[in-house]
């Protein structure tokens, strides 16, 4: 069972659980729009008798809901990826964010103990590097402390020990995955890199003529989405339930990942000023793509993304003892 199903892991971790044999039942959210852009191509009708991609209407702040779906669908794994996820928004909406993210988190704990399911039934928590915050020490290590600096951050540290607390007071198999950012084409547009990646698009062909960003220092380790569901999946098939942190070890800044990007619509970028008045300007353009304005500025909009008000994870370095798996694009694989 996915929760979150409708997301960019979800979408990610449905397929490959699909291809591996699995019976996958995702919970979707009821909207006034279909909402199911990202798993489209995996529906099946439900009067399809032999379905192996089930939907179920529910939602994290509704506990009879998920107890329901757990009972019928009898999972061997949850992966609990639904959540309000963007730490920006979750300072406008910090109330919905603790229930969605954290007690929602503890609703799907309960279900399994309430159904007497705590031996079957393994469950994956979706937890993040915004639990180290204002960080403790750099690098981090799977041994800093958190210090999450959000509500989501907070969130995500309620639900994060909920499951260490139900794993040691109730023998589940549940683990935590400390998941750096990880970033796809169906990675949500308000993120940093949908933001840069589209808006460069639109430069290119001339529909817009400027982007503006936040703080162009903030740094970031990124890393494929799709490698980071697979890390999911192995975390379930361990022997023993343990929490990992999940990275690349390679961090970029924002201003680079701008700069590399124009590079491959065939645009160098030149960066004038400091601070709040720093601009990115194009100063040459591959002649096959006259399509690049020549005007476009990279415009800082400190006040929304500045630093102090948004957690910045600097440099990241996991120390891998024995790692217990391995997969090519992710390098930092750590036990907490
Ligand atoms: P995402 O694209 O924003 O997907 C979030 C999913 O949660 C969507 O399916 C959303 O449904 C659903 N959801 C939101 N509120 C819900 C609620 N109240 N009840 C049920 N479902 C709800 O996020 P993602 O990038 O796939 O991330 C998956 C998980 O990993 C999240 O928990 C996120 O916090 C965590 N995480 C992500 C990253 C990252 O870099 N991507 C890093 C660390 C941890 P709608 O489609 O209806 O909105
Ligand atoms: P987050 O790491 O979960 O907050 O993911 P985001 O993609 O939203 O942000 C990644 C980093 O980019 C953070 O340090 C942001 O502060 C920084 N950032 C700088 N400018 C922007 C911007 O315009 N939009 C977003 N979303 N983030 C920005």
């Amino acid at each position: 069972m996915i929760t979150g199903v409708t997301g960019q892991d979800g979408a990610y971790l449905s397929s490959l659980l699909l291809k591996k044999g699995y019976i996958v039942h995702g919970i979707k959210r009821r909207a006034s729009l279909f909402n199911t852009d990202r798993i489209d191509h995996l529906y099946q009708d439900p009067h399809v008798s032999s379905r192996n991609f089930i939907l179920h209407y529910g939602d994290l702040t509704d506990s009879t809901n998920l107890i329901r779906i757990v009972q019928e669908s009898q999972p061997d794994e949850i992966y609990n990826l639904g959540a309000m996820s963007h730490v920006k928004v979750s300072f406008d909406t910090p109330e919905y964010t603790a229930n969605a993210d954290g007690i929602g988190t503890l609703r799907i704990l309960e279900a399994i103990r309430l159904l007497g399911l705590t031996k079957k039934t393994r469950m994956y928590q979706a937890s993040t590097s915004e639990l180290y915050g204002l960080v403790q020490e750099i690098p981090q290590s799977e041994k800093t402390p958190f210090y999450p600096r959000s509500p989501y951050g907070v969130a995500k540290l309620y639900a994060y020990w909920m499951t260490v607390n139900y794993r040691e007071a109730y023998n589940m198999f549940a683990c935590n995955g400390i998941l750096f950012n990880h970033e796809s084409p169906l990675r949500g547009e308000t993120f940093v890199t949908r933001k840069i990646t589209r808006a460069a698009a639109q430069i290119a062909l001339g529909m817009i003529n400027t982007l503006y960003v936040g703080n162009l220092d903030a740094s970031r380790d990124w890393g494929h989405a799709k490698d980071y569901v697979e890390a999911m999946y192995l975390m379930l098939q361990q022997d023993e339930p343990e929490d990992f942190v999940i990275a690349t070890g390679i961090t970029t800044t924002v201003r680079d990942f701008i700069r590399m990007t124009f590079e491959e619509l065939g645009a160098e970028l030149e960066f004038k000023g400091k601070g709040i008045d720093e601009k990115g300007f194009i100063k040459s353009c591959d002649n096959n793509l006259p399509q690049v304005a020549t005007a476009a500025r990279i415009v800082p909009d400190t006040p929304r993304y500045g630093k102090g008000i948004f957690t910045e994870v600097e440099i990241i370095l996991m120390i891998l003892p024995k790692p217990s798996f391995f997969i090519p694009g992710i390098t930092a694989v750590a036990r907490m």
